[in-house]
């Protein structure tokens, strides 16, 4: 279901990304950003770009949607699918940080990258390789 970029499956997740992406607080970069994660118990998550004018302040669409979707019990393991959406040319992968902070919750996450001309699917393992998570404490 979402190992397929034009699976009907990501359009709830898109519309949220779209959605949260109209709401992006971006008046530094103008680059607005949206995120949605589906979690194990169907529910989807958006997050959009929180810029401040304290740059290090700045927080990532992504992370946005992680914090709302652990703040509902989100545990390690039931994230689903990522979306995340921009509406420049180039398609935009997460950062590193929220790759990191993502792949707490799912390594073998699949993230779909999104714009208004196309899609590509990539699967968080493969966007941070080797990562360092929690079994590194074992
Ligand atoms: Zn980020």
């Amino acid at each position: 279901m979402f190992d397929d970029p034009q699976s009907p499956a990501w359009e709830p997740l898109l519309a949220v990304a779209w959605s949260a992406r109209d709401h992006a607080h971006a008046p530094y970069s103008r680059f607005q950003v949206g995120a949605a994660l589906l979690t194990s118990d169907g529910f989807i998550f958006g997050g959009c770009n929180v810029e401040n004018a304290a740059y290090p302040l700045c927080l990532c669409a992504e992370r946005g949607a992680l914090s709302a979707a652990v703040a509902a019990g989100l545990q390690p393991g039931g994230l689903v699918a990522a979306v995340v959406v921009t509406d420049v040319a180039e398609l935009t992968p997460p950062c590193g940080a929220c790759r990191q902070a993502l792949i707490e919750f799912a390594e073998g996450l699949p993230v779909l990258l999104a714009n208004r001309r196309g899609r590509q699917l990539h699967r968080l393992e493969n966007l941070l390789p080797h990562s360092f998570t929690g079994g590194h404490f074992r």
